[in-house]
């Protein structure tokens, strides 16, 4: 029986992290973890390869996807654990999802173009290299053209919510998310509950109780940015909804450089959550 960690939310090229699919397959087995599972956003382009290098070097691993849903007070995310790359659900979800972004992103661009930066979409475009093309990219041109420092500082002065050329993309509702991703054979779990930004436990709760309603099968209790404090009261909130409780990094590669791969702020993922996802989904 394996007990060593796993890693359960992380990113490669296919998204916005720097690591190839099996590069992070490769990270996992150096690392000592005994499963994974890849949560790129929006695509499911990176699974095959992450999933072939994982069997290779006797990592389990498990289809992943995060998707963004409507959120008033701050950001949603989803994880969707176990889902088919092969379903027509999944397809035309990442597809609403992809030409959601590529309305936002010439906007962001033609603002910045606005403020006098030399930057376009081509650029961004080769930069990303995928399918999916987020503000990390956006970011990382504008790095690399030396109008910034930092990755974060191209968020703080212009893309992050405030910032000069932040616009926002369209997205689902969370009930429309949830049962994309339940027909798409998948599991629906929120992703680090700390930045649904609530302003108290009872909404918090309130949230979370909705999302119950709408089909949500787990919480996202350990997260690089959850205090310790916070990931104890979203395991006390998981128990009381009988949720499956799941935890990872939400590793980039340098793209977060202070994130490291099975490190969700200095504690360790359980093997005995994968075994129950996996259980859950009867796989
Ligand atoms: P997008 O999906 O294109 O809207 O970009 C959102 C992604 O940007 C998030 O999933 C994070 O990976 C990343 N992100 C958000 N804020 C920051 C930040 N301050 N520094 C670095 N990456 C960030
Ligand atoms: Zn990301
Ligand atoms: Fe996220
Ligand atoms: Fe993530």
């Amino acid at each position: 029986m394996k007990m060593s960690p796993v890693e359960l939310h992380c990113h490669s090229t296919a998204s916005d992290g720097t690591c190839a699919p099996s590069e992070v397959a490769e990270l996992a087995a150096r690392g000592g973890l005994s499963a994974l599972a890849l949560t790129d956003h929006d695509t499911t382009a990176g699974l095959a390869e992450c999933q072939q290098a994982c069997a290779r070097l006797g990592v389990d691993f498990l289809n992943g996807i995060e998707i963004s849903a409507e959120n008033p007070y701050g950001t949603m995310h989803l994880l969707g654990y176990g889902i088919s790359s092969a379903s027509p659900v999944l397809a035309d979800l990442t597809r609403r999802l992809i030409e959601g972004r590529n309305v936002r992103n010439p906007r962001i661009v033609g603002r910045l173009q606005e403020l006098g930066l030399a930057i376009s979409m081509e650029e961004v475009e080769q930069h990303a290299g995928g399918e999916v093309v987020g503000r990390p990219h956006i970011a990382g041109v504008l790095v690399k053209k030396g109008y910034v420092s930092s990755i974060n500082e191209a968020f703080n002065e212009y893309l992050a919510p405030g910032g000069k050329a932040y616009f926002d993309k369209e997205r689902l509702s969370s009930a429309q998310a949830i049962a994309m991703i339940g027909k798409s054979g998948g599991l629906a779990v929120l992703a680090h509950p700390v930045q649904l930004n609530c302003s108290n436990d009872a909404q918090l709760e309130t949230t979370v109780k909705n999302l119950v309603d709408q089909g949500l099968s787990g919480l996202e209790v350990l997260h690089s940015s959850h205090t310790a404090e916070e990931a104890a009261k979203y395991t006390r909130l998981a128990d009381r909804f009988g949720l499956l409780k799941t935890g990872g990094s939400d590793f980039h590669g340098s793209n977060k450089p202070n994130v490291q791969l099975g490190r969700a702020a200095n504690q360790l993922v359980p093997r005995a959550w994968f075994d129950r996802l996996r259980e859950r989904l009867g796989q």
